[in-house]
């Protein structure tokens, strides 16, 4: 295994030339690579497809010694080592998945000094015999993958994560690269104080995707909906369906073959063997639809999946640029489509009620749906906001839906107090909590066997609100509950008021709302031919 001498910088080029076969770097990658390469310490925030792994893969081939990759992505393991060993990388894995003798024979190969990267699950390293192999070998560098799996505030927190800061203790000259896709300003500075990497080079990537078209429309009739986008712009391509429950992954993979796409469920539920022949078909395949559960994706490298399609709302910001971001790796066109109606709202903040831990981790959780939230209901560029909140400043970018479609707002002051009023009434004078649809019954002045059960047609709020449609009716009560002006509890999902109700009844503050356009944003670009 001959390495090319001369500069570290030529050595690097010709690296990635002879072993990977490409012409030259994207972005940052050289100005990674070389600083690795040096002996320094690197804090990488790079999107998904960015090209985040050559920055340890050369920066391990160039330097003397294995280069030791934590990754929690266990799964995925085999698929990567295979793939540098195809292109003549030495490369071996440490997981619970091999049997003592697998492992055995790739100790054997690091401490023979003939392994050019290790790949680690964390659980590994807090094993101390783990630790003590290390220390008998020669490692030229840590790269910790998925670096946002050590901040708490984050989407994806693990604990095994947070005993990495012990690398630096162990093997101060070590340089150490820590790499995430997740580049919120919280998530960022937890990396480099839980890691230790303050004396580290940060090299923060902008985080847009220009080719992928962001979507977020009023969920109505969501498997129809989904069904029409893949006939009329995705017809043949791959994509991926996400959705929260197994029960609702099987039953849309199920609506979809129904209706001649080709489609495959994923999600935990499902044998062992099953999913690994969904997951190799996806990859292998041209225009498979993988209907999943959010554990789908992770680390996949599929180039040309067309649409990420979301039938639910994901649970923050950081998990839905990371799941859209499985789309259009190769630059094309792609769309991400999220259908989100008032069901979600009162769903995910039942869930965090509801939810174990502490009142520090629900807070967060909130946050976490808040921000979501704010993106699905804004009235300006998706790209400017999902960007914003990933602290890069950027011009509308005509490639979302708002901007080429863009909704109204409205001032949606007086229905709001209508709604409100209509909650207080009948908790006050009748002592009564009821859900959405009770209450739009009433607004609506609508004589259902229901109200004339409990005489709801006697309130002087009964029918106030018949200029409004059932529909508007709904988006008003989900805008109020994005905006936590009211609350939803219980298992029947009942509304109450908040303590930020109060102001927009007594009328000392405006409610903006959203009004979906007309016509909602179609693709507005032509098929290659
Ligand atoms: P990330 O880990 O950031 O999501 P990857 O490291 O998986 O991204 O790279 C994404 C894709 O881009 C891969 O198919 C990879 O081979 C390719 N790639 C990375 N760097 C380059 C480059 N300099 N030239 C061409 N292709 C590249
Ligand atoms: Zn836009």
């Amino acid at each position: 295994h001959a390495r090319a001498g001369g500069a570290p910088g030529g050595e690097a080029q010709e690296v990635l030339h002879r072993v990977f076969g490409y012409d030259a770097f994207r972005g940052s990658q050289q100005e990674i690579v070389e600083h690795v390469i040096g002996g320094g310490d690197a804090v990488v925030l790079m999107p998904t497809g960015g090209g985040k792994s050559l920055c340890y893969q050369i920066p391990s081939l160039v330097r003397p010694g294995t280069g030791v990759v934590v990754s929690p992505l266990i799964a995925l393991m085999q698929d990567q080592v295979d793939a540098l060993r195809a292109v003549g990388v030495r490369a071996g894995f440490l997981n619970s998945t091999q049997d003592l003798e697998e492992r055995r024979l790739v100790e054997a190969e690091f401490l023979a000094g003939e392994l050019d990267l290790l790949y680690l699950a964390p659980e590994r390293l807090r094993v101390e015999q783990t630790l003590g192999l290390l220390d008998r070998g020669k490692i030229s560098l840590f790269a910790i993958d998925e670096a946002h799996c050590v901040a708490q505030w984050g989407h994806d927190f693990r604990p095994d994560y947070l005993a990495l800061s012990m690398l630096h203790e162990r093997w101060p000259e070590v340089p150490r690269i820590a790499l995430t896709a997740t580049a919120t300003e919280a998530t960022h500075t937890e990396i480099t104080s839980r890691l230790r990497m303050e004396q580290a080079r940060h090299f923060v990537a902008s985080f847009d995707r220009p080719n992928i078209q962001y979507r977020i429309a009023a969920k109505s009739e969501p498997k129809k909906q989904l069904l029409e986008l893949l006939r009329t712009e995705h017809a043949g391509d791959a994509g991926i369906v996400y959705c929260l429950s197994r029960a609702s992954v099987e039953k849309t993979a199920q609506f979809l073959v129904q209706n001649g796409i080709d489609a495959v469920p994923y999600h935990a539920g499902l044998d062992a063997q099953v999913r690994a022949r969904h997951q190799s078909r996806f990859l292998r395949e041209d225009g498979l639809v993988v209907v999943a559960t959010i554990a789908f994706g992770m680390g996949i490298d599929k180039p040309d999946v067309r649409f990420v399609a979301h039938l639910d709302l994901p649970k923050s910001v950081e998990g839905y640029y990371q799941e859209t971001g499985r789309a259009g790796r190769d630059g094309l066109p792609s769309t991400a489509w999220l259908a989100y109606g008032l069901q979600d709202v009162v769903q995910q903040r039942k869930m965090i009620d509801g939810s174990e831990g502490d009142e520090a981790h629900r807070r967060r959780l909130a946050a976490h749906l808040d921000a979501m939230l704010a993106l699905c209901e804004t009235v300006e560029c998706r790209r400017v906001r999902l960007l914003a909140y990933f602290g890069q400043e950027s011009t509308p970018c005509g490639n979302c839906d708002t901007c080429l479609a863009p909704p109204q707002s409205w001032d949606g002051t007086v229905p709001a107090q209508k709604l409100l009023s209509t909650v207080v009434r009948l908790q006050r004078e009748r002592g009564q909590k009821f859900g959405t649809g009770q209450i739009v019954d009433i607004l609506m002045g609508r004589k259902t066997a229901k109200v004339i059960q409990f005489d709801h047609d006697a309130l002087s709020v009964f029918g106030i609100g018949a200029d409004l449609r059932e529909a508007d009716w709904r988006g008003v009560v989900r805008q109020l509950l994005a905006q936590r002006l009211l609350a939803v509890e219980g298992d029947y999902g009942t509304l109450v008021l908040t303590e930020a109700s109060g102001e927009v009844l007594r009328g000392g503050r405006q409610v903006l709302m959203r009004r979906e356009p007309e016509k909602p944003a179609r693709a507005a670009r032509a098929k290659a031919a």
